[in-house]
């Protein structure tokens, strides 16, 4: 069964009209605030070994709307069909072809019957524990109301946001690193007791298995509807409050590599355990509360963790959320690159939807994607390659990494502390 969206629809609304008819998208993003257009355009996905598990392995053809000469009005409505060759250029195009105004999706109907379609996994490596998700499709005969109201992407006071800023700023100035670990622990105990925001009939939560509908269950994000006036609650991550630290990295590994991953990582993690108190990977990886800006706590192990995943072992970068290094050489990890490039020669031959960070990206620019400055490596503009591009003043400096050597990664020393290198 298909479906018709126009590409600025929110993810929100997309699947809510989509389940009227008895529809679902079996693998999206947890975050609903998303545009239809935004998300395939950078890859964005759930959570899945199977196909299906992209938004664009659902798109069947689409509209766009590429520059033309001033004899055709300057623009051309191009219509893609999933025959037609270029189809799978123009699904995940970086924005560099042109604008996507309309996508026709061909989605599952809930009543077909799969095992374990849709799984997730957290590590909390510092808590020695996996929390993994296991959903199966049911009939859509099988009762029950269930809602996924997911606690991070839920509104909070603006005053309780803050606070909890203003603790974990505290924690890492003072390198409280227990106290973050205590933290992270009843946070997670909290989460687990609230069932991480499931219920089963859209108010309570009594237990699992939590049966719903897919368009209640996979995608999330009250704080949408937060007050945008009076900014009296917000999600978390605006970034108009000094909200809660948040960055994720999100690097898709092979499956054949991820075992070695996990080992590394373990070996890491036995090195230096409160450095994973606040440290999720998640699938893939997707690696949260990386550093920016400012040295935090254990950098160079969240820096160590980010280079071996895109280097030692291969990853490729989510194109929509990541710094600068995971795009380090990025482009030569896909093999119809070139075949992409043609496709925007042709769309779009005077790079109106082009900018120097895409064409870095794309290896137009030989300038590469890295910016080297002060303090580029807290930012994940650059590698570091010299301790200026750490924090040096306040004890960062440039170092190889403890189990990926390879890695060069801001270390934080004290005067009485040897470092090896
Ligand atoms: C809280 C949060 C949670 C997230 N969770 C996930 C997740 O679980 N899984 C995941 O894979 N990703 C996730 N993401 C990342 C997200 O999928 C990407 O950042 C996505 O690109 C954002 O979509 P948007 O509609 O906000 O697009 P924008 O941020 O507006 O745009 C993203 C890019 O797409 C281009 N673009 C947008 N619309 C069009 C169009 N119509 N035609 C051509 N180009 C277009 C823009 O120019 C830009 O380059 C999350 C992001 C947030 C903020």
């Amino acid at each position: 069964m298909t479906m018709t969206v126009e590409s600025g629809v929110l993810l929100r609304d997309m699947i809510s009209e989509a389940a009227k008819v008895g529809l679902a998208l079996s693998c999206s993003p947890y975050w609903w605030g998303l545009t239809i257009g935004g998300m395939i355009s950078t890859g964005a996905h759930g959570s899945s070994t199977w196909v299906g598990s992209y938004v664009h392995d659902y798109v069947i053809g689409l509209r766009i709307v590429t520059p033309a000469s001033a004899d055709e009005g300057y623009a051309r409505v191009r219509l893609l069909d999933n025959n037609h060759p270029d189809l799978k250029a123009t699904k995940l195009s970086l924005r560099v072809l042109g604008i996507i105004s309309q996508v026709h999706l061909a989605t599952q109907a809930t009543t077909l019957g799969k095992e374990h379609e849709f799984g997730d996994i957290v590590w909390y490596p510092y808590q020695r524990k996996a929390l993994y998700r296991h959903d199966d499709r049911v009939s859509s005969n099988v009762s029950g109301d269930g809602l996924n109201d997911l606690i991070g992407l839920r509104s909070f006071s603006i005053p309780d946001i803050e606070l909890a800023r203003a603790s974990e700023d505290t924690q890492e100035v003072t390198g409280d690193a227990f106290g973050k670990c205590i933290r992270a622990k009843v946070q997670t105990s909290e989460f687990k007791i609230a069932g991480f925001g499931f219920t089963n009939d859209g108010n309570l939560f009594t237990g699992y298995p939590v049966v719903g509908y897919q368009n209640r269950l996979q995608s999330s994000g009250n704080c949408i509807n937060s007050s945008l006036g009076d900014l009296t609650t917000a999600c978390i991550w605006d970034s108009r409050i000094k909200g809660n630290f948040i960055y994720n990295s999100a690097i898709s590994l092979p499956l054949s590599k991820v075992k070695k991953f996990i080992e590394d990582v373990q070996k890491l993690r036995d090195l230096v355990p409160q450095a994973f108190c606040t440290l999720e990977l998640q699938n893939g990886i997707e690696i949260r509360s990386r550093s920016a800006l400012t040295p935090r706590l254990f950098e160079d192990i969240i820096e160590e963790v980010e280079q071996m995943a895109v280097f030692k072992y291969g990853g490729l970068p989510h194109w929509g959320k990541n710094c600068n290094v995971a795009f380090i050489g990025a482009i030569n990890k896909f093999k119809h690159a070139n075949e992409f490039l043609k496709v925007k020669e042709r769309y779009d031959p005077s790079g109106l939807f082009s900018s120097k960070w895409t064409n870095q990206i794309l290896g137009l620019d030989q300038s590469g994607v890295t910016i080297v400055k002060d303090g580029c490596a807290l930012d994940g503009l650059c590698i570091c390659s010299d301790d200026s591009h750490c924090a040096p003043e306040k004890g960062y400096v440039c170092r190889p990494g403890r189990i990926y050597t390879n890695a060069r990664v801001c270390t934080r020393i004290s005067s009485n502390q040897f470092i090896d290198i």
